[in-house]
């Protein structure tokens, strides 16, 4: 079988690798803690149910705009509105197949082949594969030791005539952390002087903690969006937790959305006119559900903190926003791959090795699930690695004891 070069050296997704391992152990009756997803569990909207069941039952299911329907991006340009307080254009907004598809689209239309892209590490594991998917080359910047924040001096070092664009991901996944104010000033100011594309991955934007506010990039841009390179990427997989719907959106200047229509036409054609009912039902429904998540993942981060603190050795930042938090378990191994294989087969916890982000030594932790999972999952991970943890755990109704300690 042949098979391309590029292809083969696409890496596989490790979340939705573990995701797969997890539910084999499960078919198996193990009783197993995912720490390792990236979705909340809440039901649907009972307004995008409505909305996506009256398209389903009126039949008129046929293909809809390639940028997406009319009244959903009426409702994309209301949000951007109120949550930006910027005002854009209906050519200014695509709809795409989530926001995964839009920042796919955006690095196919603005790359060349070996153009650079600046990513931040600790960065989504998405952007370098993607960015590699287009013949482009993923520039990674590292923060210094112990922190995960990058510095504006590094950004400007990394700075090559090659490169073209830097992605942003504010709150961050997996660090949870939200890229203060000051700095993305200095990073819109910079990629204005630069003149470098802006890659805002705001798709927690909204999940957000302890009162704080996601600072919009918008505020700090000097150009009006025709003449701007910055770019918004969002969706409503995280902000209603409706991961499946598989919708999410761009807003840039109006040339560029030309060319993202253009590639989106001869790909996907549309997103889902089923799937567009459903967002603009939860866009234009009550918006109480998205605070309501927000406090319940806002405890979930709390607990998870907690539980950490006391797990000897462990150093957690507090996260600001998402459902994932980032710590350092240098103390127990250096190697983040072996470390979470080790507690999947003797803990039955699923975490995310931090290499996948591009820092070694820490694991991505998720609090979307429930307190029962956090704390649940925690202590298993302490038995299995905390000389100070109690020797003897039951998972399930099996009583485990720890004879490699
Ligand atoms: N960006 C980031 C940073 C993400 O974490 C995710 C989802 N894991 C996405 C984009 C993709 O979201 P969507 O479901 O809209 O494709």
């Amino acid at each position: 079988m042949s098979i391309s070069e590029l292809a083969r050296s696409i890496a596989e997704s490790p979340t939705l690798r573990l995701n797969e391992e997890a539910r084999l152990l499960r078919e198996k009756g193990l009783p197993v803690t995912h720490l390792g997803g990236g979705e909340p569990k809440n039901k649907t909207p009972i307004a995008a149910i409505l909305s996506s069941a009256v398209k389903l039952v009126s039949g008129d299911t046929k293909y809809v705009p390639t940028d997406g329907v009319p009244s959903l991006k009426k409702a994309i340009i209301r949000y951007t509105e109120e949550n930006y307080e910027h005002m854009v254009q209906p050519e200014n907004v695509i709809v795409s197949s989530g926001a995964k598809q839009a920042v796919y689209n955006v690095l196919f239309s603005i790359l060349n082949p070996q153009d650079e892209v600046l990513v931040l590490a600790p960065y989504w594991v998405s952007y370098p594969e993607m960015i590699r998917m287009v013949y482009g080359v993923p520039v990674v910047v590292t923060p210094e030791d112990g922190r995960y924040l990058p510095r504006m001096a590094d950004i400007e070092q990394a700075v090559s005539p090659a490169t073209r664009a830097i992605i942003v991901n504010s709150p961050n996944n997996p660090s949870g952390l939200l890229y203060p104010e000051d700095l993305v000033a200095e990073i819109v100011q910079f990629c204005e002087r630069k003149s470098l594309y802006l890659i805002m991955d705001d798709i927690y934007h909204k999940l957000v903690f302890d009162g704080k506010k996601a600072p919009s990039a918008y505020k700090y841009a000097s150009k009006d969006i025709e003449s701007s390179k910055l770019i918004v990427i969002n969706g409503i997989s995280k902000l209603y937790g409706m991961t499946g719907f598989r919708i999410g959106w761009t807003i840039a200047n109006r040339k560029l959305v030309e060319v993202l229509n253009n590639v989106q036409a001869q790909t996907t054609s549309c997103a889902s006119p089923i799937s567009q009912a459903a967002a603009e039902g939860a866009l234009t429904g009550l918006q109480s559900i998205v605070e309501g998540l927000r406090l319940t993942i806002e405890n979930n981060r709390s607990v998870m903190v907690e539980e950490l603190r006391s797990f000897t050795g462990v150093k957690v930042a507090k996260p600001d926003g998402t459902f994932y938090c980032f710590p350092d378990f240098r103390a127990y191994s250096a190697n983040s791959v072996e470390l979470s294989n080790f507690l999947l087969k003797k803990a039955l916890v699923v975490t995310v090795p931090g290499r996948e982000f591009g820092m070694e030594g820490h694991l991505r932790l998720t609090y979307a699930g429930s307190v029962k999972d956090i704390t649940e999952g925690v202590s298993r991970m302490k038995w299995a690695l905390d000389p100070n943890a109690p020797n003897e755990i039951y998972i399930g109704d099996r009583k485990l004891v720890r004879d490699w300690l």
